[in-house]
């Protein structure tokens, strides 16, 4: 690892292609709203200067199939793979109002995907990273599932991993929902290590078995921290990744929308002290982290990543040209 908290360098992945623009395919659904931009947006503003961001490739077949089936992929290629996906209600899909065909969405898809593959090698680069969208943590092998087409953090794990340049990974999964592709598909791998702190209620109704689940009751909220604290100390103290990917889902956040979210409605604070608390036990143990952003719906969602990545950017040397800035936030 070169001088990994030079300040300006960039660790921040982002591309314009993020902003994915349901209407053109005919979507009106409350999805995990692309958080990018605005999380820069503001960012640029608090620190009062440009931020460099890094701008990945879209991920390819042959990275897809270390992951997916070939038959997913090439049923990727029909429209009705995306509503079986999707599962439009009602008014929410109406092809007639589409200038894009639903399957071409996988060309977006493949850009946020290379962006978590990217925002990886950033990490083992320079110890932190993180991509302003993915983490599409549903997916299995051979079918997509709740808004996750094809398991981006999957792909990028399996890449580096079959080219050798990491032998161990841990994925640290905070989303409201069970990181369920990614136990699924590292059942049986020991090289990765699957942690998922989760609701216990709502959907997947059928939870798969991570190498560490934990479930918070819908009445349990104040042990959240506690509890999501004691859970990544136990997984590292069991396992010593040379890699930790940090999906840092937002939907337990009390502002979200969904309504299969409802169960936990963290506040702001408690949001970002978790968030906080993972990037900073992975500096003081000297292990890359990559964040990905991964659920959270509807228009105030975003601050939640904002405060992560604004944390994440002042740990790695990033300092405000505003004066009487404060870093305590
Ligand atoms: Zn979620």
């Amino acid at each position: 690892m070169s001088n990994p908290f030079k300040p300006g360098q960039p660790r921040l992945v982002y591309s314009a292609g993020y902003n994915t623009d349901l209407a053109a395919y005919g979507i009106d659904k409350p999805f995990a709203l692309d958080r990018g931009e605005l999380v820069l947006k503001k960012l640029e503003q608090d620190f009062g200067h440009a931020i460099p961001t890094l701008q990945p490739e879209p991920i390819t077949d042959e990275e897809i199939l270390l992951v997916h089936t070939a038959s997913y992929l090439e049923a990727l290629g029909k429209d009705r793979t995306w509503l079986d996906i999707f599962e439009f209600k009602d008014d929410e899909y109406k092809p007639v109002h589409e200038s894009k065909l639903l399957w071409t969405m996988l060309d977006d898809i493949r850009i946020k995907s290379g962006g978590t593959k990217l925002a990886c090698e950033i990490a083992l680069d320079r110890q932190l990273a993180a991509n302003l969208g993915g983490g599409y943590h549903h997916a299995f092998p051979d079918r997509g599932r709740g808004f996750c087409v094809i398991h981006d953090i999957a792909i990028a794990l399996k890449v580096l991993l079959s080219e050798n340049r990491i032998k161990r990974a841990m994925i640290i999964d905070l989303d409201f929902h069970q990181g369920d592709g990614s136990a699924l598909i590292f059942k049986d791998d020991p090289n990765v290590f699957t942690l998922s702190v989760h609701s216990k209620e709502g959907w997947p109704e059928d939870k798969q078995q991570s190498d560490l689940d934990v479930e918070i009751g819908e009445h349990e909220a104040d042990t959240y921290l506690m509890r999501t604290k004691g859970a990544v100390v136990h997984a590292l103290d069991r396992f010593t990744p040379d890699l930790v990917v940090f999906v840092a889902g937002s939907d337990a956040y009390e502002k979200d929308v969904l309504p299969g979210t409802r169960f936990l409605n963290l506040p702001l604070e408690t949001m970002w002290q978790r968030d906080k608390w993972v990037i900073d036990t992975c500096i003081d143990l000297g292990v890359p982290l990559a964040m990905v952003f991964a659920g959270g719906y509807g228009p105030d969602v975003w601050e939640v990543h904002f405060g992560a990545v604004k944390h994440l950017l002042i740990q790695s040397g990033e300092r405000s040209s505003l004066s009487g800035f404060t870093q305590d936030k």
